[in-house]
């Protein structure tokens, strides 16, 4: 039953020969679960097509942004207006401060927004800020926790107690990492015992509340609370990276739903209805220190750009709908149930783990508390059942330390083929 996959094959020759492994981002090569990836034609509500004409459901809607579905008319036509009307201006516009409006009702917390054109951006520039506000240098962040690829947080400690940073990529100076200290996500001790030591020098914390780049690890009870109490303790700026969770969660993120009130907030992904978008924001006493109201530089050329807020602001508008996250919740719960009783069925023994519209198929019979537990899985069953699914039409992240997604577009009859090819997927890896 393999999949034809001839133009993506030609295309991916191609592709390598100019581009690092052929991809513009390493995830897309597919190296963790083989095989070809899929050179996308198009996309349309809950399916995605390839150039061979394959079609499948999918969960990966670009890594999270795609929540209403891919090309939802609305989002569509409002592009094609602002598009006629010019695609970039380098000067402010209505629609950046509508954006803008629209992030901080749903997040009291980020007082002060500024815009930005991806996550990367914004977590690089939230650290900024907080090393600016306090003076300090240190950052803390957990390990598996995925904060973009500014060089300072391309960084992540070696297994036990707290580790000063050693750089996990080449071309990340020495000087940068050892200013980062990684500490295992979900451990109250370790972070309590960091700050005894060297808690005055540090600047920020940045976490991901729900880690969404191990997989879906959600937090221990009092976990979080924990952070936001200590942090208080060492007037550390306590960073919650949402650009993942935002959105995605609940209208109103993690900090909602989980009621913690971070010094600053990271977004991106969904605030961008599928353009590149970040934005970063938080207490108006931090945020006065940005430029040009402060010394903390920070800019971008296409910063606001009018595509990117008109794609935003169409999608917050749907997504602020009372019943939208009702009908989020419910295809989650639903998607939830079919594979958790999908995998009894067949035998096999996974973890499925969900926060809101994020989840997570682990192939253990431990529960996933940290990224190190995450690491333990079976990453080959992954891979495995990654193949199994999308011969049958069904799109995962290729990856098992990716969390997959659902949007308003995914009908009941998408759910149930999804659950039945994971039956029968899991029955032949079993
Ligand atoms: C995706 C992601 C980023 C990076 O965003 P980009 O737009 O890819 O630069 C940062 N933090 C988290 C939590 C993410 O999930």
């Amino acid at each position: 039953m393999a999949l034809n996959q001839k133009k993506s094959k030609e295309l991916f020759k191609k592709a390598k020969r100019i581009m690092p492994g052929g991809v513009n981002s390493p995830v897309r090569a597919f190296r963790a679960v083989g095989g070809t990836p899929l050179f996308i034609d198009s996309a349309k509500g809950s399916k995605i097509y390839d150039v061979d004409g394959n079609e499948f459901i999918d969960y990966v809607l670009s890594w999270g942004p795609m929540i209403l579905g891919h090309s939802h008319p609305k989002v569509v036509n409002a592009l094609k207006k602002a598009a006629e009307k010019g695609t970039s201006f380098g000067a402010p516009t209505p629609l950046e401060v509508e954006l803008a409006a629209m992030v901080r009702k749903a997040y009291p917390s980020m007082e002060i927004i500024r815009m930005v054109n991806s996550g990367t951006e914004a977590a690089m520039s939230a650290i900024r800020a907080a090393r600016g506000f306090t003076g300090r240098d240190r950052i803390v962040k957990f390990e598996g926790c995925y904060h973009g690829h500014a060089d300072g947080i391309l960084v992540q400690a070696g297994s036990g107690a707290a580790t000063f940073g050693v750089p996990t990529s080449p071309g990340v100076p020495k000087d940068y990492a050892r200013n980062t200290i990684t500490l295992p996500y979900n451990d109250l001790r370790a972070f309590r015992n960091i700050c005894k030591k060297t808690g005055k020098n540090i600047a920020c914390v940045i976490i991901e509340p729900v880690v969404g780049n191990s997989g879906c690890i959600l937090p221990k009870p009092g976990y979080l609370e924990g952070l936001r109490k200590i942090t208080r303790q060492y007037g550390i700026v306590l960073i919650f990276d949402e650009v993942m969770t935002g959105f995605r969660i609940s209208y109103g993120g993690a900090q909602k739903a989980f009621k913690i009130k971070p010094d600053m907030t990271c977004l991106g992904k969904v605030i961008g209805g599928g353009l590149p978008v970040g934005a970063y924001g938080g207490k108006k006493e931090i945020m006065s220190r940005i430029a040009p109201d402060g010394p903390v530089y920070q800019a971008g050329t296409l910063s606001g750009n009018p595509l990117a807020m008109t794609a935003g602001i169409e999608t917050l508008k749907i997504l602020s709908r009372p019943e939208t996250y009702k009908k989020l919740m419910a295809k989650s719960m639903a998607l939830e149930e079919g594979m958790k009783d999908a995998a009894k069925r067949a035998g096999i023994q996974t973890r499925f783990y969900r926060a809101g519209t994020m989840f997570c198929t682990y192939f253990t019979d431990r529960e996933v508390h940290n990224f190190s537990d995450a690491a333990k899985t079976d990453m080959a069953a992954f891979a495995a059942f990654f193949r199994k699914m999308l011969e049958r039409g069904v799109n995962l992240a290729p990856s098992g330390y990716e969390a997959g997604f659902m949007s308003l577009a995914h009908s009941q009859a998408d759910i149930n083929r999804t659950v039945r090819a994971a039956y029968a997927s899991f029955r032949e890896i079993k």
